[in-house]
């Protein structure tokens, strides 16, 4: 899709699984001189998997991180759910909760077990008790198949170990959406599946996703649409098959004629 100034709600290549949860409107965003958001909208649906992929430096992790508001923007607004995205405060980190956030490198607390990372956020933030929030994080540990690792250190596990870890971390929220951020680009090729298999089965759960990846099976598996970032701007955004072996763009070409 050429952006366009209509808005992408009413897009005819929505796919409306369910209502809006994630809404980008007019965003935009400089660093310095460097126009790093281009008017960005999109809207993501309840339930939906997008995967946002395009060339590095092209702002997908600055989108990721402005739609948690790690990152301000210039203009436009990102609502979750119907709620404005607020500046600060505690309305932030409530909101902030429900957007679960998976990086590239698996930034689990090095000092905390691999139980506590997962029980720190739903003590902290959404008030469990310890008991509780271990009775969930058993159950969510088991799910990424590292439950016999709960009493580990970090540095312990494998990195695939750790981004699994990382994804019970972001679920134990209970977020509504998660954004993953390149989530398999930093594991060696040998632990890329069993993190790829987690995300596949948390699409299939029906989990509203955010991914940013190049890997082409996941986002042919598991992905609703494909939105093509480049420099800045939505470039394409189109259903993975179309995009794969159709992109319309030169941009898109190019970087598929790079990647594949
Ligand atoms: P992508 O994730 O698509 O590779 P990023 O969102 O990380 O792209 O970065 C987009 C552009 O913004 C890049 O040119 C990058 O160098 C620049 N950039 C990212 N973060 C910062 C920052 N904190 N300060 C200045 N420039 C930044
Ligand atoms: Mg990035």
């Amino acid at each position: 899709m050429e952006p366009t100034d209509s808005a992408p709600a009413t897009s005819n290549i929505t796919v409306l699984r369910g209502e809006p949860l994630v809404v980008i409107s007019d965003v935009d965003k400089h660093y310095g001189d460097l126009h790093v958001l281009k008017k960005i909208n999109a809207v993501v649906n309840r339930g939906e998997v997008v995967v946002v992929i395009g060339p590095s430096g092209s702002g997908k992790s600055t989108l990721c991180r402005a739609i948690n508001r790690l990152e301000t923007i210039d203009a436009g607004v990102i609502t979750i759910d119907g709620v404005k995205l607020p500046a600060e405060g505690k309305a932030l980190a409530k909101l902030r909760a429900d957007v679960g956030m998976v990086f590239q490198a698996f930034n689990l607390f090095a000092h905390k077990t691999v139980l506590e990372n997962v029980t720190l956020g739903p003590i902290k933030v959404r008030g469990l008790s310890k008991a509780e929030a271990e009775e969930k994080a058993m159950v969510l540990l088991e799910r990424v198949g590292v439950a016999n690792q709960a009493k580990k250190m970090p540095a312990q596990l494998s990195g695939g170990q750790q981004q699994r870890v990382a994804i019970a971390r972001a679920l134990a929220m209970d977020p509504k959406v998660i954004l993953l951020d390149e989530p398999t680009s930093a594991l060696d090729p040998e632990m890329i599946n069993e993190v790829l298999e987690v995300m596949i089965n948390l699409a299939n759960d029906g989990m509203t996703m955010i991914v940013v990846t190049h890997e082409m099976g996941f986002a042919r598996r598991a992905a609703d649409r494909v939105i093509f970032m480049a420099e800045g701007e939505i470039v394409e955004e189109t259903t993975p098959e179309k995009f794969f072996t159709n992109p319309q763009s030169t941009r898109a070409k190019d970087f598929l004629s790079k990647i594949l």
